[in-house]
């Protein structure tokens, strides 16, 4: 591969549609990466010489990451991410940063104090989120491969969003070391790319064990290979139901193809699916609070006040540096987690998680693979559910399951709708990542 040809080609990208979709919030110098693409290719590595685009809560070192927040405007991490050091191993080479909901809350990547992305397949409607400027930046046809991170369907919805594919992985197969924390018991960094291949290649390159996120586990997901005429898929009827019309229809045409190449698909339901979506607001906002106390403009973040108490001064920083969206989370988390309540809501909602992991791992018993739609909903247009959070959060109903179950879930494109793109997500047994990365491969 030429180096100048390829490097030229991205950045010509970037010049045609990058000024429309907004895909990134930093971008790193052609030469600065032409450099680093050429020293690549004299190296080995199973990425060497390829552009990566990596949301902006992970960790670069000397590469400002902000978490779309002002908060973090100017922050320059001295080290990278466990994730980011096993890439250049490889021989990836970083093109930019790309924006998010603000400290990855959001589904629809408005949140972003940096504005929002716009979808490529409609420039009306958003990318989807939190992980929408990766998304994007793979269906405006800049990169080929990305990073996401994922605490309840922020890699699946914009993957379902912008007709790419998306792993949250297996919980503890791929360290959390360097990555932002949100809720770390719910979320993970996965990969997204155009197609199946790609994906099991990133996924190879960025898990496995890391003494610095007690979280990993030492067992590598077993390389199996399934055969779609002997896979038995639970579809969940309730959910199915619960989605857009428009949705169903291009969902029920996928699920069609996979009937005709041999595959057995039965209806079932979820008794606790109306609890998903209460149980994993109440878990993420009450991490949510207690993680981001460390931004109070001393220890970490904007600190544009530091005179009066130190009360004074954290709630001057803070009351600036945040948005709208994550102050409501640290107070909703900060009432959830506080006395007299913690036992009403927080204790409630993590016994409401073990019983929606059991009803799972016990379909999962039973079924090799459980279908759904990624979402609910084709791309909203932008400012539709952004002003009504409860609307927001509606939406993520299929995919916080395996957030809270600990599962890998895969999104693929389905089809389209009217050139709008729908997703169909496959949850596994945990640690059956690279066997529904094969199922994929084998549905293309
Ligand atoms: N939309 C969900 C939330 O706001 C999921 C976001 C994510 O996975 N980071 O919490």
């Amino acid at each position: 591969k030429n180096a100048e040809e390829y490097v030229e080609k991205v950045y010509e990208r970037i010049g045609k549609v990058e000024n429309k979709v907004r895909a990134f919030i930093t971008l790193r110098p052609k030469e600065e990466v032409l450099k680093e693409v050429k020293e690549s290719l004299t190296r080995k590595g199973k990425l060497r010489g390829v552009l990566i685009a990596v949301k902006d809560n992970i960790s670069t070192k000397g590469l400002r990451t902000t978490c779309a927040s002002k908060m973090l405007e100017d922050y320059v991490p001295p080290f990278d991410a466990t994730v980011i050091q096993k890439l250049k191993e490889e021989g990836a080479v970083i093109l930019g940063k790309t924006n998010m909901d603000e400290f990855a809350m959001g589904s629809t990547t408005e949140t972003s104090y940096f504005g929002p992305t716009r979808n490529p397949w409609d420039l009306e409607r958003t990318p989807g989120g939190s992980s929408g400027g990766s998304g994007a930046s793979l269906a405006s046809g800049i990169v080929d491969i990305a990073l996401g991170s994922d605490t309840g369907g922020s890699i699946r919805a914009p993957a379902a969003f912008n007709a790419v594919f998306g792993l949250k992985p297996s919980y503890g197969t791929v360290s959390r070391f360097g990555l932002v924390a949100y809720a770390n018991s719910l979320e993970q960094i996965g990969p997204m790319a155009k197609n199946a291949e790609d994906l099991e290649l990133l996924y190879s390159v960025i898990s496995g064990e890391d003494w610095r996120d007690a979280t990993t586990i030492p067992q590598h997901p077993p390389k199996v290979e399934g055969e779609l005429s002997k896979t038995k898929f639970a579809l969940l009827k309730n959910i199915l139901e619960a989605s857009q019309p428009e949705v169903q229809a291009v969902f029920k045409k996928a699920i069609d193809k996979l009937s005709s190449e041999g595959a057995t698909i039965e209806e079932v339901e979820l008794k606790y699916a109306d609890y998903a979506l209460p149980s994993y607001y109440i878990i993420a906002m009450s991490e949510a609070s207690s993680n981001l106390a460390r931004f109070d403009g001393v220890r970490y973040g904007y600190s544009k006040y530091y005179d009066g108490t130190w009360k004074e001064t954290f709630a001057k920083n803070r009351g600036e540096g945040f948005g709208l969206e994550v102050k409501r989370r640290i107070l909703l988390g900060s009432f959830i987690l506080s006395a007299g309540y913690y036992d009403q809501y927080y204790i409630r909602a993590l016994k409401v998680r073990r019983l929606i992991k059991d009803e799972i791992d016990n379909l999962l018993k039973e079924y090799d693979v459980i279908l759904s739609p990624t979402m609910p909903v084709l791309p909203p247009k932008i400012g539709e559910v952004i002003d009504d959070p409860v609307k927001m959060y509606a939406i993520d109903l299929n995919t916080v399951l395996a957030n809270l179950a600990g599962i890998p879930a895969l999104s693929q494109p389905a089809g389209f709708y009217n050139n709008l793109p729908v997703g169909i997500q496959m949850m596994g047994r945990y640690l059956s990542d690279y066997y529904l990365i094969s199922l994929s491969k084998a549905t293309e």
